[in-house]
């Protein structure tokens, strides 16, 4: 209990309810809500540095290799969260009775010796080199799929966006042809849109609608998202995809032939000809310029993908609210505990021990319950709790639930995702994805204010977090959500932002992300009590949380 929150005098803040809903709820508990009221109190002290610690050190251990979904060690990992939760009192949410709620996958991997690409160039046919040139992405349906001497068409960032005045398509047919886009979105975009439009998912669906039959991406060389080793070997471990009642995937498309990631090599090659030069054309979409043109080369690609069949599951836990008004109705907590298992060995190590991502966010749901589990009256919507599959390959897990939830899809009234929340220095600023998009950024705010941290905005836009966690997959069924990190502050002389750039260049998903970093996890207890807080306000207050007028997320998913 040696924590700064603790011995802190908190200032008074008292966030009133409707007295409609005072009236309306009966014998519920009181219709103002009180943040300095003892049980809160009481609850965010139940939440500790050493029980973060003692669950990542557990959940991050070489015995459970890695966490990958379909091995021992993702059932390990998910049985110790089971456990957990269980023994907090909590009820099982899952299917039939109990805490689990089963994820059935397919995974895909490319058979690499028998799938291949080329490119054709007025000096000639140029094969490219597996994992040197480039790397092509398993296709989830068919086991062969092959290109033939397609036209190649650059398209930019391939992004379509008329709403924010952008389209790198204005001036171009892609009909039959192979596009080429450059990974990421217009800089001058808002941060959480800049994130929508640079998924894959996203580029890869506008091109279809327009009549491409394959995708090929690459990054410009200043990105610093480009890992070409880190990237290649983790596409080595394939794909996953989750299964329908009709065991269909959910993703992969029939019109979509063959998808390849470029080293510049390729590039290079695929430019040979082309009306701009691959440095004007990058120079170009850093300036936010759409543009697209046809390129004189031709592409032939052939994928082979084998497929086998993966069980995994996600853990569900529930808190029951005590209004009976608002009890059907739930506040949501996700974190996923898979990881990439064994994989590629870097410096004589193949586990990818993933200490930070996940181990991290799931030990701090685990405690966030903790808390929930402790006030001598539950708050008046229920809680959920949600450890899932397979978010490291598309959040799959937390997709499947909100595709097929063990609730009612209604009853879902808002989300919190815990995902690597940077625990490298004391949290004195928080950066709340999501907040500026709905009601809950109220909320968040009112959280913070009391616990004394400050909010600050996105340091990293371009890293496109937005659409990199478990939330988003709430956020695409129209349920308001927060993604809550870490801002830079560390309250001392180091530069949380060159950690955090350090962090993300030499040990995101490799096996360096283990225990043995200089963690702080009284940082992780923080990020337990403002998830926490604010959910509990969300759960007390009796407005759901509801999207801003006129905001874009609000209007593409949540019909609002
Ligand atoms: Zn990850």
């Amino acid at each position: 209990m040696n924590d700064r929150f603790l011995l802190r005098a908190l200032p008074a803040v008292l966030v009133a309810t409707t007295l409609a809903a005072c009236s309306a709820v009966g014998d519920a508990p009181a219709g103002s809500l009180d943040l300095d009221a003892p049980e809160v109190g009481a609850a965010l002290g139940v939440i500790t540095p050493e029980a973060v610690s003692r669950h990542m050190s557990v959940l991050a251990d070489d015995s459970l290799a890695g966490r990958g979904p379909g091995s021992p060690g993702f059932a390990g990992a998910a049985g110790y969260a089971e456990n957990q939760l269980r023994g907090l009192g909590l009820e099982p949410a899952g299917e039939s009775g109990t805490y689990r709620q089963a994820v059935p996958l397919r995974h895909s991997t490319v058979v690499e010796g028998e799938s291949s690409m080329s490119v054709w160039t007025a000096e000639g046919t140029s094969d490219l080199l597996y994992d040197l040139d480039f790397y092509l992405g398993a296709d989830p349906l068919r086991g062969e799929v092959e290109i033939t001497d397609a036209p190649v068409a650059f398209v930019g960032f391939g992004v379509s966006a008329p709403a924010l005045g952008y389209d790198d398509y204005a001036d171009v047919d892609v009909q039959g042809k192979v596009v080429m886009f450059l990974s990421g979105a217009p800089a001058s975009f808002p941060s959480n849109e800049r994130a929508y439009y640079s998924s894959g998912a996203t580029k890869t669906d506008e091109a279809l609608r327009r009549g491409a039959i394959g995708t090929m991406t690459f990054w410009a060389p200043d990105d610093p998202r480009l890992r070409w080793e880190v990237n290649s070997a983790r596409a080595k471990q394939g794909a996953f995809a989750w299964l329908d009642g009709a065991g269909r995937p959910n993703r992969g498309q029939e019109a979509l032939r063959g998808s390849a990631s470029l080293n510049h090599s390729a590039v290079e090659v695929l430019f040979r000809g082309a009306p701009a030069s691959v440095g004007d054309a990058i120079a170009a979409a850093t300036a936010g310029t759409p543009q697209a043109f046809d390129l004189i080369t031709r592409v032939s690609m052939r994928t082979t993908t084998r497929h086998e069949g993966v069980e995994s599951w996600n853990v569900v836990a529930k808190l029951e609210g005590s209004d009976p008004e608002l009890r059907d109705e739930y506040v949501t907590y996700v974190a996923h505990v898979d990881h990439f298992g064994v994989g590629v060995e870097v410096d004589g190590d193949a586990i990818y021990n993933g200490a930070h991502d996940n181990a991290s966010g799931t030990s701090i749901v685990l405690e966030i319950a903790r808390a929930y589990a402790s006030l001598p009256t539950p708050p008046r919507r229920s809680v959920l709790f949600l450890v899932v599959t397979a978010e490291e390959w598309g959040l799959l897990g937390s997709d499947y639930f909100v595709q097929n939830p063990t609730v009612p899809p209604s009853s879902i009234v808002a989300n919190f995702s815990l995902d690597m929340p940077f625990l490298f220095h004391p949290l004195r600023d928080i950066v709340p994805y999501g907040a500026e998009h709905s009601s809950m950024g109220r909320s968040v705010a009112t959280a913070a204010e009391h616990m004394g941290i400050a909010i600050g905005p996105d340091p990293i836009p371009e890293q496109v977090l937005f659409i990199r966690s478990d939330h988003f997959s709430f956020i695409r069924r129209g349920i308001p959500a927060l993604f809550i990190k870490s801002g830079f502050e560390t309250g001392d002389e180091r530069d949380g932002g060159a950690i955090n750039t350090a962090y993300r260049s030499d040990v995101y998903h490799t096996p360096f992300d283990e225990m043995d970093q200089s963690f702080d996890f009284g940082a992780g207890a923080d990020h337990a009590r403002v998830n926490f807080l604010t959910g509990y306000i969300i759960a007390q207050e009796t407005p759901r949380p509801s999207w801003n007028p006129g905001d874009f997320f609000g209007g593409l998913f949540g019909g609002g």
